[in-house]
């Protein structure tokens, strides 16, 4: 019985190994059909999902850069962080809540498709958040006026994590009626400007020329700053609006150590106050050598020469008109505390056109310095 039922056995998986192979010879053709059938349905799919992904990240591109446009309801949208951790949590949190639900959806959504979109980018979108001085940070202390909060613009899908702090010169009302130490050290001035060589204090925030057409210099370079901010947000660059208004209750002190903590670059802008219509120059560290060994002036005035001469071959390159070699030395507030490249630019004096066709032309140029001080 056994025996028997052994040699059935054999017998049987005879005939099935026999089956197996002529349907495995046949049934191998559609199989592997089947397989490329499946994995070209598959290619499909995913494409047309990427695709899909793709439209709605930028639709949602496009709808946060139209935010910036108004940033006064987006700026209602971050409460002012008080001190560095609480800066650094904001940082990181790139969807606040907002007053209505429909729009905090919509904030989820969008980051829920940035996410998904572009992983690799610094992808936070055209958000606003406002940054006001933190009274820990490094010379914060030397500060007289610092009630102000100046606002980081956000680039978008294009972010290359960089951010550049765009300094409208001017406009802090009651600036010109404080003073603050020219130097962290407490050391004299070693050039003659707004404030004389020699002294140790110097106007908290100057209120600047008048046009000959009569626009005040403040005027002029927040319109500056609104068409650079704009060019440089475009080219991937977050922007540090030091004043997003016509005034800020923020001192030269006070916009020097924001920039220095947020920022990876200050940009100063400015008009001259002759009246020759010189052309365009950068303030230059003095060269002296007490001004060039005290800090932070040593450790950086290197990086602000270049990031001048950068900017001038910039504008150069773009068409405007450069004074001399396009270099003037003065001892500034803002070079005297700056921990981070940084630059005080005269776009012409009080006789140079400033509408808005020379200022577009200017923001190229500045922008061209920048991405070639940055290598991009
Ligand atoms: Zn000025």
């Amino acid at each position: 019985m056994r025996k028997k039922f052994i040699c059935q056995v054999i017998i049987l998986s005879g005939i099935l190994t026999a089956c197996a192979g002529n349907a495995g010879k046949s049934r191998g053709i559609d199989e592997s059909k089947v397989s490329v059938e499946s994995s070209i349905t598959s290619v499909e799919s995913k494409e047309s999902r990427e695709v899909t992904d793709l439209k709605v990240v930028k639709k949602n591109v496009t709808a946060s850069q139209e935010e910036t446009t108004v940033p006064e309801s987006a700026k209602e949208t971050f409460a002012a962080p008080e001190t560095a951790t609480e800066t650094a949590k904001a940082k990181e949190e790139s969807t606040k809540p907002v007053e209505e639900t429909s729009k905090k959806e919509e904030n989820s959504k969008k980051e829920e498709n940035f996410k998904k979109g572009a992983d690799s980018n610094q992808v936070d979108s055209n958000q606003t958040k406002e940054i006001g001085l933190d009274s820990g940070w490094e010379y914060a202390s030397f500060s007289k006026i610092n009630s102000g909060k100046a606002v980081l613009y956000k680039a978008g899908q294009n972010g290359n994590g960089i951010t550049i702090a765009v300094n409208a010169g001017h406009g802090t009302k009651g600036g010109s009626s404080q003073k603050t130490l020219c130097h962290p050290d407490g050391s004299a001035k070693v050039t003659s400007g707004t404030t004389k060589a020699g002294a140790t204090t110097a106007i908290a925030v100057s209120e600047g020329m008048t046009f000959s057409d009569g626009t005040p210099e403040s005027t002029a370079t927040f319109e500056m700053a609104k068409v650079l901010k704009d060019e440089l947000l475009s080219r991937g660059y977050n922007v540090l609006m030091i004043r997003d208004g016509n005034d800020v209750q923020l001192d030269n002190i006070a916009r020097t150590v924001i920039a220095n903590n947020n920022s990876s670059a200050h940009i100063a802008l400015h008009w001259d106050s002759t009246s020759s219509n010189k052309g365009a120059f950068y303030m230059g560290v003095p060269d002296v050598a007490s001004y060039k060994s005290m800090e932070p002036v040593a450790s950086n005035w290197k990086k602000h020469e270049a990031l001048g001469k950068s900017l001038i071959n910039g504008l150069s390159q773009n068409g405007t008109k450069i004074f001399s070699k396009g270099r003037m030395e003065m001892d500034l507030t803002q070079t005297s505390y700056s921990t981070i490249p940084s630059i005080d630019i005269e776009l012409g004096d009080k006789t140079s056109d400033h509408g808005k066709d020379t200022l577009r032309i200017l923001s190229k140029g500045i922008a061209d310095g920048i991405d070639s001080y940055f290598g991009r």
